[in-house]
């Protein structure tokens, strides 16, 4: 079997295997439910409890301000939706950004059919929000500003303590998607002002299927699934506990490497685009080359699509993606590449590779080397690119 190049690691990673031993006593001997009464389940509660611990330390959070979820989406889904119903009498008014997890954007939609209004902020060429453009959108009935905490397809890390600086300053809930900064790079919640903060399991070597939403104490929001009183009424349902224990477990192994991982992958990430940009003519990088999530890189090719570029490298072992795994199987192109001022045309060739700790130089420079005679290919076949040649020579 070929060699499997994974760089797909925003769209979701493999479980560790260290991660997995953590779960596994979970399933068959230690099943107790965690609100029964018998000493059974006292591992079980020792389980969910020890992971509590370790992930509020992670954003230097207490322990009753976690409360684990099925996931990102339903973090961002109770986060918004429940800020909406607790504060409606304060106001009808949410800030967010155009660039927003489709988990954000679709929310904010369908609370906007129920009354709310939604203040969608434009973003710069490398994807940050303006912190004017924030102050000037802010209106007496503001209520929440949602921004997340770096960007899924393009790796923009957003200004997120001067946004909680603005927020707090204005009596104004802030909450933020942090799925692909969490264990990529350091969040304190106190320093930034965050009051809401979601993260998910599997995008760090954890299970699918289980996330956190951080609720910082004060914050009024009521339950979002309603049942029984598991994690202090506010999320009903029997806890996830092996997927509990292996999320702990995947939070203890990233923030114990954090520092060195973020000086691995940056320098993995800026080789693969010294070498793109360097070596294949008519590429961009689309977002910053500064604040940027160690892991990211999303390309633009002229002339040719995404899809083809990715079906190409799927024949060498090679996994990427073009746009979010949301936006693929639709001819749109990512409303993110839109958003930074891409035309449909050049943001329909895009392609975001997405690294790990697992990743190695060798890995990185055979993607390269392959992209390179893919790029040509398609370049090849490509009528629009005969053209343009045709009319340079011209020139
Ligand atoms: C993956 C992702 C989500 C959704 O998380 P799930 O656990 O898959 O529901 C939300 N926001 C961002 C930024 C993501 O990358």
């Amino acid at each position: 079997m070929k060699k499997l190049i994974y760089l797909d690691n925003a769209a979701t990673t493999r479980v560790n295997p260290k991660v997995l031993e953590a779960m596994t006593p979970y399933f068959c001997e230690l099943y107790g439910n965690r609100s029964s009464v018998y000493s059974f389940s006292d591992s079980a509660k020792d389980a969910v409890d020890q992971a509590r611990e370790t992930i509020a330390r992670s954003i230097g959070a207490k322990t009753n301000e976690i409360y684990f979820t099925g996931g990102g989406s339903e973090g961002d889904n109770w986060a918004i939706k429940a800020t909406a119903e607790a504060y409606r009498s304060k106001g009808n008014h949410i800030i967010t950004t155009k660039i927003e997890h489709h988990a954000v954007l679709h929310t904010c939609q369908y609370l906007e059919q129920h009354g709310f209004e939604v203040t969608y902020l434009d973003v710069d060429e490398e994807g940050f929000v303006r912190l004017e453009d924030l102050k000037a959108a802010i209106r007496p009935t503001t209520i929440l500003i949602s921004i997340m905490f770096a960007n899924n397809e393009i790796g923009t890390i957003e200004p997120i303590k001067e946004i909680g600086a603005i927020a707090k300053e204005h009596g104004i809930l802030f909450h933020t998607d942090s799925v692909q900064a969490y264990c990529h790079i350091p969040i304190d919640v106190d320093e930034c002002h965050i009051d809401m903060l979601n993260t998910s399991a599997h995008k760090i070597f954890g299970p699918k299927g289980v996330g956190f939403l951080y609720i910082r104490t004060g914050v009024k929001i009521r339950s979002f699934i309603h049942g029984g009183a598991q994690e202090r009424k506010r999320r009903a349902g029997t806890e996830n506990v092996p997927g509990i224990a292996g999320f702990g477990k995947a939070v203890e192994l990233a923030m114990e490497t954090l520092d060195e991982r973020i000086a691995y992958e940056t320098r993995l990430r800026d080789h693969l685009i010294d070498r793109v940009l360097a070596e294949i003519p008519y590429s961009r990088l689309n977002g910053p080359r500064e604040n940027r999530l160690p892991n990211n890189t999303n390309f633009c090719f002229q002339f040719i699509e995404g899809e083809s570029m990715l079906i190409l490298l799927d024949d060498v072992g090679i996994c990427g993606s073009s746009g979010s795994a949301c936006t693929s199987g639709s001819l749109d192109p990512s409303h993110v590449l839109l958003a930074i001022g891409l035309p449909h045309e050049i943001a329909h060739g895009s392609l975001r590779l997405t690294l790990s700790e697992e990743t190695t130089m060798e890995d990185i420079d055979f993607v390269v080397d392959n992209l390179k005679r893919i790029v040509q290919r398609l370049r090849d076949m490509s009528p629009l690119y005969a053209d343009f040649i045709s009319k340079q020579e011209k020139k």
